[in-house]
């Protein structure tokens, strides 16, 4: 690690929202453990004219909230540079270029460069032609390139964007984030099921019902409307974060556990997930936008009342679906997702649903709520956030004359001081970026095989037009999810809407 925490971070989009809110955090957070130390240096740069001065100012408002000593966010501070620039013009690569070189000599970086394109994707291709053409990509260090999501916004464009970059840096110093993979229970996903023989052993489709991947937020698009009305919750959540959960879950056990291996499994898991035909899509995909809706006495507008949003926007703002995984493993398990904005509460989280014991040996024993006499499952839930943890419900016996199963959790959540002190999923990032560990982020051929799996789902609806809005804000979507799961027998296990609506806080 020493040789590689010596870095010249250079971060295209320096006054973005993702600059400050994020970047500067997480790379005070690596200072202050010495995962970087007094030889790296940063140079921010974006289109604004500000100064150094400026520049280290801001850098420092950012930080405010980690609470840093005065001397520890000064001398932080005073390894950022900034440098306007606009990055179609040439002319300002040749200043950066200097100062680049400037600055390895100053701290001794050995020539390792992290460029950092915290900006539009649409200048992605121009700024990595222009590093190499002003001889940037020349030192004698590592060169590595971090790169923010959308990765296109289809399979064309994307394949476009991934020859622009590749034609400057290799496969191995890409790093595509896909920030879902820096969080903690995502990565704990592999604990449970390689270091637990009771888990992995029953990982497959003679044990395992269905599988469930929610990806809630109770906020509508606040002011992200301009950008989301373009894109939609398939291509902003499901592309990415929803089969990137789904990989790992479904993955073969790796032979190592190292970066290549995984990423060869996920990608084999990626390929035996179905690409559906376009009736396909129709039977197992549904779409929603919230309209407005009141939960907990609260009102929220519908998603075409919202800020940059067109009035008549057929944008959706939900997906629910089952893909189908045609392997060995799993062929026949059905895994349900489900994705919106405007629901009931926000949450992160996973349901391995297990299949009923062969026979049911309680069967007349059981009264309410199991009238239809079939004992509740056994279900494993990974909560990934706002609390991390997961939960295993068993069945037990109800105390008391008879026999009458009951089910009981067993429940883990990381205590909240844990999870204050856990390393942000963008500090991880980093940090795995400098070690050049590429595990959790994503690989070209994932982003492709993620492309062509949902195209077919996004050609398929752009011929019908949608009947929106079709679901209230503050529920959990529209009732097509619902019927979506329930013709196959199934049912969400995660419904906090009943909660508020047994207390008549929702309709
Ligand atoms: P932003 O609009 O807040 O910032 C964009 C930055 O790019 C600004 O610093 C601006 O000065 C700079 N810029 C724009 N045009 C330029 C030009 N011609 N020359 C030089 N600089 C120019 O955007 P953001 O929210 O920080 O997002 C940046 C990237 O990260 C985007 O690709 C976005 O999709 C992605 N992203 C952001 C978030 C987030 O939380 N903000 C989350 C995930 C992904």
């Amino acid at each position: 690690m020493t040789e590689n925490k010596k870095v010249l971070f250079t971060i295209f989009g320096a006054t973005g929202d993702l600059a400050q809110r994020k970047l500067y955090p997480s790379l005070f957070r690596l200072y202050r453990k010495g995962d970087i130390d007094e030889q790296f240096a940063v140079i921010g740069t974006a289109r604004r004219p500000w100064s150094d001065e400026h520049y280290r100012e801001v850098v420092k408002e950012t930080v405010a909230s980690l609470k840093p000593t005065e001397e520890e966010a000064e001398k932080f501070a005073s390894h950022f540079y900034y440098q306007s620039h606009d990055v179609q013009d040439t002319e300002h690569y040749v200043t950066l270029k200097k100062l680049t070189d400037q600055l390895d000599e100053k701290y001794q970086l050995n020539g390792n460069r992290l460029y950092y394109l915290a900006m539009s994707p649409n200048f992605f291709g121009v700024i990595v032609q222009h590093l190499k053409s002003q001889g940037m990509m020349d030192s004698t260090g590592y060169h590595r390139v971090i790169i923010e999501k959308p990765f296109g916004s289809d399979y064309e464009t994307a394949k476009q964007l991934n020859e622009e970059i590749t034609a400057v840096f290799s496969e191995k110093e890409i790093y595509r984030i896909d920030h879902y993979l820096g969080k903690e229970m995502i990565q704990n996903i592999s604990a449970i099921r390689f270091a637990n023989n009771i888990f992995e052993s029953m990982w497959n489709n003679r044990y395992i019902d269905n599988v469930q991947i929610n990806l809630a937020e109770d906020l509508g698009v606040e002011e992200r409307g301009g950008y989301y009305d373009k894109s939609g919750a398939l291509k902003d959540m499901v592309q990415n974060h929803v089969l990137q959960i789904l990989s790992l879950l479904a993955m073969e056990p790796p032979a190592a556990f190292s970066d290549h291996e995984i990423r060869t499994e996920k990608i084999k898991a990626l390929n035996a997930v179905r690409v559906y035909t376009e009736k396909e899509v129709h039977e197992n995909f549904v779409r929603g936008q919230y309209d407005k809706g009141t939960l907990d006495n609260k009102d929220f507008p519908a998603y075409q009342q919202e800020p940059n949003v067109s009035e008549d926007s057929t944008t959706e703002t939900f997906v629910a679906g089952k893909f189908k995984i045609d392997n060995f493993r799993w062929s026949g398990v059905p895994f349900y997702v489900r994705t919106g904005k405007r629901l009931t509460e926000k949450g992160t989280r996973i349901n391995i649903v297990f299949k009923q014991v062969p026979v049911n040996l309680f069967k007349a024993r059981i009264d309410e709520p199991c009238k239809d006499k079939k004992l509740p499952q056994n279900v494993l839930t990974i909560y990934i956030q706002p609390t991390e943890g997961f939960s295993l419900s068993l069945n037990g016996k109800e105390i008391g004359q008879g026999f009458n199963p009951q089910p009981v959790k067993l429940d883990y959540r990381n205590s909240a001081e844990a999870v204050e002190n856990s390393p942000e999923a963008y500090e991880r990032l980093i940090f795995d970026a400098l070690n050049g560990d590429s595990t959790n982020f994503t690989h070209w051929d994932e982003v492709a095989q993620s492309w062509r799996i949902v195209d077919v789902i996004r050609h398929a609806w752009d011929k019908v037009d949608p009947d929106f809005p079709n679901y209230a804000a503050g529920t959990m979507g529209p009732q097509a999810a619902f019927d979506l799961i329930e013709k196959d027998g199934f049912e969400w296990i995660w419904q906090p809407d009943n909660w508020y609506r047994e207390r008549g806080l929702l309709k």
